[in-house]
């Protein structure tokens, strides 16, 4: 069955916060003066627990849901995860993948693919120490996250994505030797421009990259080739190495200057159950009530279909105008809690 919104859009792509909780404080995301030791992250019992978050994923997917990814929070620091992935990859057809900061993907790169993990994205937001200690700012080594890459690699867990959100005047500078160091392998390296999401980070205007200007940068160095669209759906624009048989491409994703809205495909799931349908939703629906008051697979999907025909959804795209903004005292959600 496939539900449309009112805009036509069908739901195809669930992201899944499996905690809200991380080891990193980027400073565009979770900034440590907001999220220092006294920050009340969600309890134990307000999370959805493995079963609740498959049976969900099991009705989404009868709604027209064919990727999963799991994200956060850091997912890898949800107790556990390889028990989730294990019980989620035995949903048949069904695309499994996570987005990962990448410290602790080292030692668990081996067992997320024995779970039954298809593939992982590593956010990784420059290759000099000393700029990306200062982006994570929990003083964490770069070298680690390179470490934990070469082991998604080899486990099987590619091909990979590498996400670098580029903020002005922050880590402009690391765009190419980024593009250095990926290429010739066979990772797809996209640049992310810094969005508006949440209430805590400060965002403005002039400290967004747009994307043209990123791949302008790239080809002062490199020669690239503009690759066509895939498939319906794809936020990225792509471009592989002009150089016939070096592997690698690079993709840039322009949410703010380039806005996707039109045919955004994604619910995202909260780590307590609330069902959004934009990344700059200031409410969700809560799920998690239906599941724990005993509702019917058929009562949970019905609840989800309405909600989703009802969405219009397209923040982006409104972006800067009034009806963009969240109604009085409304504050947008999140992304650690949402889930990037
Ligand atoms: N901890 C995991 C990770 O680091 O990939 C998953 C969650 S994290 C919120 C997901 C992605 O969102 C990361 O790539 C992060 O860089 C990105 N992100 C967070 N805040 C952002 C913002 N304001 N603009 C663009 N991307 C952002």
């Amino acid at each position: 069955m496939t539900v449309l919104d009112t805009l036509g859009r069908p739901v195809r792509d669930l992201r899944i916060s499996v905690t809200d909780r991380c080891n990193f404080r980027c400073v565009y995301c979770m900034p440590k003066e907001v999220f220092g030791n006294d920050y009340q992250f969600l309890e134990r019992r307000a999370l959805l627990t493995f079963e609740e978050i498959t049976r969900l994923a099991r009705v989404f997917q009868r709604l027209g849901i064919e990727k999963v990814r799991l994200t956060g929070g850091e997912p890898l620091v949800r107790r556990n995860l390889e028990q989730l992935i294990g019980m989620l990859s035995a949903l048949p057809g069904l695309d499994l993948t996570l987005t990962t900061n990448g410290s602790i993907l080292a030692r668990k790169a081996a067992s997320l693919r024995q779970a039954g993990l298809g593939r992982v994205t590593v956010s990784l937001d420059a290759i000099d120490d000393a700029i990306f200690r200062r982006m994570n700012d929990a003083d964490f080594p770069v070298a680690d996250v390179l470490a934990g890459i070469d082991a998604a690699e080899r486990a099987g867990l590619g091909p990979l994505k590498v996400n670098m959100v580029v903020k002005r005047g922050t880590n402009e500078q690391e765009i190419v030797p980024m593009a250095r160091h990926f290429r010739g392998r066979d990772v797809a390296l996209r640049f992310i421009e810094y969005m508006d999401v949440g209430a805590t980070n400060g965002w403005r205007m002039d400290e967004v990259l747009p994307s043209d200007e990123v791949i302008a940068r790239i080809r002062e160095a490199f020669a690239l080739e503009r690759m066509p669209v895939s498939t319906v759906g794809e936020t990225a624009e792509r471009w592989r190495w002009a150089e016939p048989g070096v592997a690698g491409e690079i993709g840039t994703i322009s949410s703010v200057t380039k806005a996707f809205c039109h045919d955004c495909n994604r619910a995202r799931l909260s780590t307590e159950g609330k069902l959004f349908l934009c990344l700059f939703a200031s409410r969700g629906h809560d799920l998690r009530a239906l599941l724990r008051g005993g509702a019917s697979d058929a009562e949970i999907a019905a609840a989800i279909g309405g909600v989703w025909q009802g969405r219009s959804d397209r923040y982006s795209e409104l972006r800067g105008r009034a009806e963009a903004q969240p109604g009085s005292g409304e504050r947008r959600v999140e992304m650690h809690y949402i889930g990037g």
